[in-house]
């Protein structure tokens, strides 16, 4: 952050009284700029014993695969934001099952949730793919999956094989897969 959004001077980092963290405070109007994580949502959609994939059109980690999932919108739920990513990158429409896994991204300050669901007819590359598939879970394309959450959200998957065993947490330092990590 450089500027305020509520007068345009500059911001400093400085712990506002009575907090205990750093925020980024205005120069001149000293509002305070609180940021906070930002939430994700997907699923892991099935359809006879195969898995919905989407090949990523767009950074970060174009051309990587992924399941469908994206940034919560103010004013829907967490099963309509799930749905509706759906809807937007695999031109697919599911019934959603439990949240099953909860990774926190810390670095990244972000929190994916995920879901299970059944696809609900076909499916498409949608605007922020450039191809979608089906694939049995042999054929998962591990070495090519986008973020870790998603990997650790299949793994999962894959563990409960078809049951539900509660919200499988987890916590990485950032979302993407790098060397040695
Ligand atoms: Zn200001």
């Amino acid at each position: 952050m450089t500027y305020c959004s509520s007068c345009g001077a500059t911001v400093s980092r400085k712990v506002p009284a009575g907090d205990d963290h750093e925020r980024w405070v205005c120069n001149s109007c000293e509002t305070i700029h609180y940021q906070n994580p930002l939430v994700v949502v997907g699923c892991i959609v099935e359809q006879d014993g195969k898995l919905l994939f989407c090949k990523r059109a767009i950074e970060p980690r174009y051309g990587y695969w992924t399941v469908p999932a994206g940034f919560m919108e103010l004013g829907e739920t967490l099963a309509q934001g799930a749905a509706r990513e759906t809807r937007e990158e695999a031109c697919a429409e599911v019934e959603l099952h439990e949240v099953f896994a909860c990774v926190d991204v810390i670095d990244a300050g972000q929190v994916h949730f995920f879901f299970k669901a059944s696809l609900k007819g076909g499916h498409a590359a949608g605007a922020e793919s450039l191809d979608s598939m089906l694939v049995p879970t042999e054929d998962i394309p591990w070495d090519d999956i986008a973020f870790l959450s998603v990997r650790f959200a299949l793994e999962k998957y894959l563990e409960d094989a078809g049951d539900y065993n509660g919200v499988h947490f987890h916590e990485v330092r950032r979302s993407k897969l790098v060397e040695g990590n």
